[in-house]
């Protein structure tokens, strides 16, 4: 194929831009409008807005940017489940590596590690992922999250696919001001 032809052959994608894909996803996996008002300054880019690649960056409260590499659900609920627990204040204290924003916090830990121990059968993978970091996969050589609760409270929000009744209450009582059910997935990503 010719250098033209390539640069003509490919077809327009779903998503105008990476902000368009972000409203696409807090509609259809069902944040709160209190949660899409937050989150309504956010940037939001994605590199690929042809294919559902995996990943991205949230580059903190002060620059209000997310980064993602494809038109992937998962990963942009994950990344905007930072955004918002940043822009909210759901952390309520200071790490000892990074004194810029509050990144910790110890109640929400401690329901991680509730889910962790009581694998509730009625929540099987909130509760593996909880397991996962809270005691780590000598398998996999995952350490588990250590004092990490920024990517505890996004892992569980993309692990559950922005589905608060995947979560055992005392996990989804931390979510129900960011997402509410009511999921349509989005096709293709
Ligand atoms: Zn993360």
């Amino acid at each position: 194929m010719s250098f033209f032809n390539r640069l003509r052959g490919r077809p327009p994608g779903k998503y105008p831009n990476g902000d368009a894909f972000k409203h696409a996803v807090m509609d259809a996996y069902g944040f709160t409008d209190a949660a899409k008002k937050i989150l309504a300054d956010t940037r939001c880019t994605v590199r690929n807005l042809h294919a559902p690649d995996g990943g991205g960056f949230w580059y903190g409260p002060e620059e209000n940017r997310i980064e993602l590499f494809g038109i992937q659900a998962e990963a942009a609920i994950h990344e905007m489940a930072h955004a918002w627990a940043d822009l909210t204040g759901f952390y309520d204290e200071y790490s000892k590596e990074w004194d810029r924003w509050p990144t910790l916090n110890r109640t929400f830990r401690a329901d991680v590690r509730r889910a962790a121990e009581e694998k509730d059968a009625q929540y099987p993978r909130i509760c593996f992922i909880a397991g996962e970091y809270e005691f780590g996969n000598p398998q996999t050589g995952f350490p588990g999250m250590f004092e990490n609760d920024s990517e505890r409270f996004a892992g569980l929000a993309s692990g559950a696919m922005a589905d608060p009744l995947r979560m055992p209450p005392y996990i989804r009582r931390w979510y129900l001001q960011l997402f509410r059910g009511n999921i349509q997935p989005l096709a293709g990503s």
